[in-house]
């Protein structure tokens, strides 16, 4: 992760936010090349999800909405994370990230240690268990830490739990309900009447303008509304980079289905949508699996829910949640405002307020997710054969920042310079490319490896003197070829779509 991040700041991907005033925790910026794979992330999925699909429209609605949006869709009563704070260091940690274990010597408990998680609470905490007894040299037999996290503590056992901050217990408080929204006001008045909020996802715009789509869209059951937007979450602990952050940006999509819809079909059909999508830009099939959440920690309303995991350096972690929640959301909106959110079904000739599937993904975790997947360092020989370290970034070529760099062999022969300038201004017309003369040609290929530029053409002698063939280098092999300008277009052609 350490070199991840380090790379990430060195060429230019992410960058702390606000970093010379010393940060601001759980905001992130984009750089020159960071902005241009994040851009190019979201235009596969928009191109994949809606132009290139008969059933699914774009829309964008605004971030701050009428405030009693987010009453009818749950979020202000019930957006919450549960939290715990620390009084004495005025540390808050989230409860259900805060693990603890009694410690029991001989079937009694003697203390308690706690531990925040991580891929190693369960021996975190069973070291911490060991030193505690022996630092306090008691006799008898440890029986191995049962791991729980805050939200399980029984009310007398709180003031025994120590602090992660302080190592000691009586000053963690039990468990409350935190809201994640952002308050703002609108307009010029501060009070109770003028507090909005920054949305937490995108998904309400799709059922807020659920009745202007079908009046304007011409759309027919089955058919999805998809949205891509930033979204603002007031974290109690953003961590792992940009995996859990402030401020992030969503592509979500409600497709929504008859009443009478094999529900469970439908969502296994997203699921294998997005999976498949994942692996369109490269996300290599071993780092995914599915979890589906158990049905008794489901809202009422949910019908299932199955989270796509992405195997980050940090653990297993929720990718893209794809959950079908009846018709909640539409039928909440109908009563809340008054208006009603039927749809009509020209084929079962009935009235009915559609159900929905929702496939919703961070485009900020996919970008880790294809960071972490495609980061390798491995040995390779230069040309006298010597053993070098090279940086290589393996991007799909659908979402590399850079599809192709120009490079004229030197850069001291005007006829060279002027040939690559040409084709590089050529390929810039069509696709994101890059012109490098200074530095020998190896380093220069270097640097491309490193941002994960999937291919390099080299003007040389051969192509001013001879048949105007240039060498096409290829990342991951390192296998070098000639072809011809045309066969160049034709290659990114296929591959950059
Ligand atoms: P988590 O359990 O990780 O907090 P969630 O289940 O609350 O996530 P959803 O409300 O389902 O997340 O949001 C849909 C998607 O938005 C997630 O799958 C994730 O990709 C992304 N997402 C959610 N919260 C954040 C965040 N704080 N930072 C970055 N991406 C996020």
């Amino acid at each position: 992760m350490e070199a991840i991040v380090s790379l990430a700041k060195r060429r230019g991907f992410v960058f702390p936010s606000s970093e010379i005033y010393g940060g601001i925790n759980g905001f992130f910026d984009y750089g020159p090349l960071g902005v241009e794979l994040k851009k190019n992330i979201r235009d596969c999925w928009w191109n994949d999800m809606v132009r290139r699909r008969d059933d699914v429209v774009g829309i964008e609605t605004s971030i701050i909405m009428h405030p009693k949006v987010w009453e009818a869709s749950g979020h202000v009563a019930g957006f919450t994370d549960p939290l715990v704070d620390c009084k004495v260091s005025k540390q808050r940690y989230r409860a259900d990230q805060l693990f603890f274990a009694p410690i029991v010597v001989d079937g009694n408990v003697v203390g308690y240690v706690s531990a925040l998680e991580s891929e190693k609470t369960a021996e975190e905490l069973q070291s911490a268990a060991e030193t505690f007894k022996r630092k306090k040299a008691i006799q008898g037999k440890l029986e191995p830490v049962q791991p729980r996290d805050m939200t399980e503590a029984k009310p007398e056992e709180i003031e025994l739990i120590p602090s992660p901050a302080t190592g000691e217990p009586g000053s963690l408080t039990p468990p409350r309900a935190f809201n994640m929204m952002f308050e703002t006001n609108v307009g010029a008045m501060r009070d109770a009447s003028s507090v909005a909020y920054l949305r937490p996802e995108t998904a309400q715009g799709m059922f807020v303008d659920f009745k202007n789509v079908v009046d304007t869209g011409r759309v027919k059951l089955p058919f999805g509304i998809a949205q891509i937007g930033k979204s603002f979450r007031n974290e109690i602990t953003p961590r792992n980079y940009i995996f859990r952050s402030r401020e992030f940006e969503q592509m979500e999509m409600e497709y929504f289905i008859s009443e009478d819809a094999d529900w469970a079909k439908e969502h296994r059909a997203w699921i294998d949508w997005c999976k498949g999508w994942l692996l369109s830009i490269g996300v290599p099939e071993t780092h995914l699996s599915e979890y589906n959440h158990p049905k008794e920690k489901l809202a009422f309303y949910s019908k299932g829910t199955t989270d796509i995991m992405f195997k980050y350096p940090f653990g297993v972690q929720e990718l893209w949640g794809i959950a079908a929640r009846g018709n909640y959301d539409l039928t909440q909106h109908a009563t809340a405002s008054g208006k009603p959110m039927e749809f009509f079904d020209e084929a079962a000739k009935k009235k009915y307020v559609p159900h929905v599937i929702e496939p919703a993904v961070g485009v900020d975790r996919i970008f880790l997710a294809v960071l972490c997947s495609a980061y390798a360092e491995e040995d390779v020989k230069d040309d006298k054969g010597n053993v070098e370290k090279r940086t290589v970034l393996r991007l799909s070529p659908r979402i590399a920042p850079i599809k192709v760099a120009v490079l004229p062999l030197v850069k001291n022969k005007p006829e060279l310079v002027q040939r690559a300038q040409g084709l590089y201004q050529r390929l810039k017309r069509k696709y994101p490319v890059f012109y490098d003369e200074s530095a020998a040609i190896g380093r220069r290929y270097r640097r491309q490896d490193e941002i994960g530029t999937p291919w390099c053409v080299t003007v040389d002698f051969d192509t001013i003197e001879k048949d105007g063939t240039v060498t096409l280098r290829d990342r991951d092999t390192m296998q070098q070829k000639r072809i011809n300008e045309a066969e160049l277009f034709a290659l990114l052609d296929e591959k950059v779509f």
